[in-house]
């Protein structure tokens, strides 16, 4: 089969490598549909210990059955299918707490872990474990069951949340963590949702994806968010980004005993106004990867209750991959979200 090997910094090549045969309890998935996420780009770069190469990349996918290992039942080739990508161990204190989003012994599809290398969906077909196939509604394509996993993601941290009908958030950085952010919080009724980020493009993305304001971060945010909001500062702050100036000035525009949702990890080490925070009574709030969440994205999306397609800005063939991830690496693409597929 044909597949996007990782090499090493800079380097994914489209070639033959032989097509995987699913064992006992496994599956073999024709990739229909994979998204490009930051943390394969990251990890194109060189930056990332989650992909160590060489690796087929691919965790954001969907396709058909191929095949089917001994003993799976419940499902035949040709089903249209989602993958829950978290092979966590189900056996650890974390995953019998509900933690599986941390399990240490868990394989990510198309990442590398401290388990070890999982090969993932950047080809013509992947293995998955048959406990973990979705079957897909009919009426959801496979483009957007290919968003269901960074979905996941910002429905997870929505659901930290709580009960946040009625409230005010900021959410910092429009690429498709905050744009998926800004989905969930609308469906969970918050009333007022300001994007901020740098690019006017991905504001008017984040306005049609449920953003009643844009605010440029060139600008005086703290200024612009108090006029927003009659000088009080949002309930909420919900950080996709996570750099200094993001979550320093999230502590600015956040209400006294406010909540701030920390999800982006740009920077891994940061100084922070820590005395302001604990002055002003905040709930620093952390939220990483997803558990359940896949299943009740996918579920929302077919209900209708969330549109993740719109920010699908390209659709190319896999062959398209080692041009489009230079691209990307370069940073002056104006894409959002860039989806591969094997049509
Ligand atoms: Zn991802
Ligand atoms: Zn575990």
């Amino acid at each position: 089969m044909k597949a996007l090997v990782y090499h090493g910094p800079r380097d994914l090549k489209y070639e033959e490598i032989p097509t995987p045969v699913p064992k006992k309890g496994e599956v073999l998935v024709k990739v229909r549909a994979v998204s490009i996420c930051g943390s394969d780009l990251s990890g194109y770069k060189g930056g990332s210990a989650m992909r160590i190469a060489p690796l087929v990349m691919g965790h954001e996918f969907s396709g058909e059955i191929a095949a089917l290992g001994e003993g799976v039942s419940g499902m035949k080739p040709g089903d249209r299918v989602g993958v829950v990508t978290n092979l966590y161990c189900g056996k650890c204190q974390d995953c019998k707490d509900g933690l599986q989003n941390v399990c240490d012994n868990r394989y990510i599809i198309g990442t590398t872990m401290k388990a070890g290398g999982y090969n993932g969906a950047m080809a013509d077909y992947v293995i998955a474990p048959a406990e973990k196939i979705m079957s897909l509604p009919g009426h959801v394509s496979f483009n957007e069951c290919a968003l269901v996993e960074p979905l996941s993601i910002s429905l997870r941290a929505t659901k930290h949340l709580g009960d946040i009908k009625g409230k005010t958030a900021a959410v910092f950085g429009s690429g498709p963590i905050g744009l998926m952010a800004i989905m969930c919080l609308k469906s969970f009724g918050v009333s007022k949702i300001i994007a901020i980020d740098v690019l006017d493009n991905r504001l008017a993305m984040a306005k049609q994806c449920g953003a009643t304001d844009g605010v440029n971060s060139n600008g005086d945010v703290p200024a612009e968010v108090r006029k927003l909001t009659g000088g009080l500062g949002v309930d909420i702050v919900f950080d996709a980004a996570g750099v200094p100036a993001t979550v320093n000035t999230g502590i600015e525009i956040v209400r006294n005993g406010g909540t701030m949702m920390l999800v982006g990890m740009a920077s891994p080490k940061m100084e922070i106004e820590y005395k302001h925070a604990v002055v002003k009574e905040l709930k620093l709030l952390t939220s990483y990867m997803y558990t359940t969440e896949m299943r009740e994205g996918l579920q929302m999306i077919a209900d209708g209750k969330l549109d993740v397609k719109r920010m699908i800005t390209s659709v190319l063939p896999m062959s398209d991959g080692p041009r489009i991830f230079e691209e990307l690496a370069g940073g002056k693409s104006n894409e959002i979200k860039v989806v591969l597929t094997n049509d």
